[in-house]
């Protein structure tokens, strides 16, 4: 396999970082997923706009511009001739330099990304999954895709543990989001989400559902819900790159209604569905 980095590219053996990377040692850097759906990009260009904005917020100038990286993500495609359901990881660094916290004299980001295949999680898709509640621990910047995943690792592992799919997180009951993807809840046929304030990071998925509920004429709230409603609700779901949409039937021990998927995520999923045929067409 081809990796890209910010030299050009090369061959995944090829590509090694020093001890003394920004990345490795401070996390100090913003990355991307993409999704490819038969080997074509989903939603590339609302991905590298989220990337120059995450770079940004941390004051790090990326030095070359979005459509020379869109030319180089599409020859790395080509040569890895990616042709099944994959995805693009994509990270950005403040460089590799002798240890020190405050920024480095010279701008020399690193870059890399590989294209690695996945499959759709259809299993999940269609029968949903369980979720536990976990405490929002993280700082106050989750709008920027940062590399600093700590909280998030260790939400996740808890998750796994007790047998769930996702970490639901909340501040003093306030849901925010999951450990790795936005939550969404459906109550008398209106759908509600946390608004993109800086506690959570704005989905790309999740810009996406606010698009089709306005095209099918769903009410979208972009309102903060808490844990106690989470388990009146007559549907949840939740969105990522990876996961798409993918109902919540459980809560802890709370069974969300029936333990079956609902119709407004079913209509979500399709609508979904569609936007990505048509992606991948042209
Ligand atoms: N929130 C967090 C904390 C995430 O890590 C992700 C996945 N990157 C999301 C939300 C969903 O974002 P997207 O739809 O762009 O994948």
């Amino acid at each position: 396999p081809y990796v890209l980095t910010d030299r050009g590219i090369f061959r995944y053996e090829q590509v090694t970082y020093p001890m003394e990377e920004r990345g490795l040692q401070f996390g100090d850097g913003v990355y991307e997923v993409v999704r490819l759906y038969r080997g074509t990009y989903v939603w590339l260009r609302e991905h590298l706009d989220r990337l120059y904005r995450s770079a940004a917020a941390i004051r790090l100038s990326v030095p070359f511009g979005c459509e020379e990286l869109i030319e180089q993500l599409e020859e790395l495609r080509r040569l890895n001739d990616v042709q099944e359901d994959a995805i693009l990881y994509l990270q950005m660094t403040r460089g590799s330099f002798p240890r020190n916290h405050a920024f480095p004299a010279e701008n020399r980001p690193n870059l890399y990304a590989y294209i690695q295949p996945m499959a759709r999680k259809t299993e999940e898709m269609t029968h949903g999954v369980r979720t536990i509640l976990t405490k929002d621990v993280r700082w106050e910047y989750c709008y920027i895709k940062s590399l600093n995943l700590l909280p998030n690792v260790l939400a996740k592992q808890e998750a796994v543990e007790r047998g769930a799919f996702e970490a639901i997180l909340h501040r003093d009951g306030v849901v925010t989001e999951g450990s790795s993807s936005n939550i969404f809840l459906v109550k008398n046929e209106t759908v509600y989400t946390h608004p993109a304030t800086a506690r959570i990071l704005n989905g790309i998925v999740r810009t996406k559902v606010k698009q089709f509920c306005a095209e099918l004429g769903i009410p979208f709230v972009e309102e903060a819900f808490s844990t106690n409603d989470l388990r009146e609700a007559d549907e949840l779901f939740l969105t990522s790159t990876t996961s798409a949409i993918i109902p919540i039937i459980q809560v802890d021990e709370t069974v969300i209604r029936s333990g079956a998927p609902g119709a407004v995520t079913k209509a979500l999923q399709a609508a979904y569905r569609q936007a990505t045929q048509r992606e991948t067409q042209n």
